[in-house]
């Protein structure tokens, strides 16, 4: 076996010769940015530029170029990341001598299918770029995250993402369609539900599903089929107020109820320490210490429908006590949000990053999925566990750089259950090997308790901290499924050169 280096180098030239140079970069700036993702583990590794730190990035611009990376990755035994915006919490981030496969390049839209509502793209897209084609025509996706600005099409199915409508059309997995992927061994496949057409079908197994949540590790995604729909003629947006956070909480299950989701997309419970921190923001002043949570909806459907539907959800606001105070009602105006989050975290710009201290004030987004039964006593359940972190007895190194800036919002996931938002701010400049150990026995803390309440660690964002991920998957897995697992990655890529850092 020659060394790594000789192989990098061959590597580096082999795949330059095949696709051009000009889409390889070895620069150490160019990779140093590749180190980080929007994601929290690099804030437990001290020296994380050097561990993450990749041997080159590239740049493919077409199907066969990646298929050209791969099959020289397999030759010369180097570890490949797929890389699309970043924002991902989990799995985009560097390894030392690793090469990224930026998918960004590969944007273009292949096949607008418009009498069969089905749509086909490269798998580098923006999100943004994506559902502006569409709603220009009339129509929307159904698979539609919040960060568009950042994230693409692929990394829907590599992370099996969460919709802004997941109350009414479910999840990414329920939308796409079909997928063109880069399997580790080098042969470009089209995969759909028990057939290559962008349709079920009953005659073969849904060969597509395995590489929803794959995050990379089973092969490269290039281009992805997903369907749309007409947007709905009507919308309506509301939110009541409520002085109890119990009444709130109840108030929220009852309208996000099955019987009511295909017309309530979106409902979610804002609750007081986001309302404080947002307020000044978005409504321009600070939050009212009585109000202790807001409860808002969106409508969609035709105009009759809708009316009907508002009346009957304003009645339910109301018999959990919810009240109106409509100075205080674009708090969950959910574009501003999105984009001042991105803007506070620095994914819009370097100018941004810089200026907002986006490079030092990291946010940690956890997302467990919680069912319905026990929402209320898991959120009761978090908030002792964040005066834990807070109070300085209990982790009296992490209180001084954690701030807890969301620290519970539920949003419906698929009936009966719900992905429940927590926002957490690190002042990473602050962090040293106490926060790190602290912060890992944190969370371990926190996930007993989510497995308490019967719920699963993340319901996209898949963070867990490297070094507990294998003992925990075996957790909430089961042994013998995380076995599975593994056959599976490695009858595919017996060489472990796709995305090896993560899962295993
Ligand atoms: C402010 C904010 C809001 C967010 N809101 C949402 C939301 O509403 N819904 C939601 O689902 N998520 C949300 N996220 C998380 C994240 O944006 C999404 O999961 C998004 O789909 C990730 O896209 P990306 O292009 O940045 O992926 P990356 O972070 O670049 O990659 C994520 C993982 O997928 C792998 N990957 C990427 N592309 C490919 C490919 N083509 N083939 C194989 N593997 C690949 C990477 O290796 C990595 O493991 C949010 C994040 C932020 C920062």
């Amino acid at each position: 076996m020659t060394s790594l280096e000789s192989r990098l180098n061959n590597f580096i030239d082999d795949v330059s010769k095949a696709i051009g140079s000009e889409k390889v970069s070895t620069d150490r700036p160019t990779r140093m940015c590749y180190t980080l993702t929007h994601g929290p583990e690099c804030l437990l590794h001290e020296n994380y530029i050097e561990e993450f730190l990749p041997a080159v990035v590239l740049r493919p611009m077409s199907t066969e170029d990646v298929q050209e990376i791969v099959k020289f990755a397999n030759k010369y035994l180097v570890p490949l990341v797929p890389s699309g915006g970043r924002t991902g919490s989990y799995g985009a981030e560097g390894m030392r001598d690793c090469a990224i496969v930026d998918l960004r390049s590969m944007n273009r839209i292949l096949e607008f299918d418009e009498k069969n509502y089905r749509i086909t793209a490269e798998a580098g897209l923006l999100m943004a770029d994506y559902v502006k084609f569409l709603r220009e025509r009339g129509y929307m996706p159904l698979d539609w995250p919040a960060s568009e600005r950042s994230a693409t099409l692929g990394s829907r199915v590599a992370v099996n993402g969460y919709n802004w409508w997941e109350n009414g059309w479910g999840p990414a997995e329920f939308h796409v369609r079909a997928i063109k992927v880069v399997l580790p061994n080098g042969d470009a496949v089209k995969l759909a539900r028990g057939s290559s057409r962008p349709s079920k079908c009953g005659i073969s197994y849904n060969l597509m599903s395995l590489f929803f949540g794959s995050k990379g590790t089973l092969g490269i995604i290039t281009e992805v089929t997903e369907s749309f729909i007409e947007i709905p003629p009507m919308k309506v947006y509301g939110s009541m107020v409520f002085a109890d956070i119990k009444d709130a909480f109840e108030a929220y299950l009852d309208i996000k109820r099955p019987r009511y989701s295909r017309l309530v997309w979106r409902t979610t419970v804002s609750t007081e320490r986001y309302l404080k921190f947002i307020a000044p923001y978005i409504i321009k002043k600070e939050w009212p210490e009585e109000c202790k949570a807001v409860v808002d909806y969106h409508i969609f459907g035709e105009p009759q429908a809708v009316k009907e539907m508002e009346e009957k959800v304003v009645n339910i606001l109301k018999n959990h006590n919810g009240f109106e105070r409509p100075e205080l009602s674009d708090v969950r105006a959910y574009w501003d949000v999105h984009n001042l989050l991105e803007d506070y975290m620095g994914l819009a710009s370097l100018t941004k990053r810089i200026k907002n201290q986006g490079a030092t004030m990291r946010m940690i987004f956890l997302d467990p999925n919680i069912p319905d039964s026990n929402l209320i006593a898991f959120y009761m359940d978090l908030q002792r566990l964040f005066s834990k972190m807070e109070d300085e007895n209990h982790y009296p190194a992490l209180s001084q750089v954690m701030t807890v800036l969301e620290s519970g919002t539920p949003i419906p996931g698929m009936e009966g259950y719900n992905k429940f938002w927590v926002v957490l701010l690190a002042d990473w400049e602050k962090w040293d090997n106490e926060c790190r150990k602290e912060f890992k026995k944190w969370f371990r803390e926190y996930a007993e308790l989510v497995w308490s309440h019967n719920g699963s660690l993340s319901t996209t964002h898949g963070f867990i901290p490297r070094e507990l991920e294998v003992e925990f998957l075996k957790r909430e897995l089961g042994e013998k499924e995380y076995e599975l697992m593994k056959l599976i990655k490695r009858t595919l890529d017996p060489n472990n050169i796709m995305n090896p850092k993560i899962f295993f």
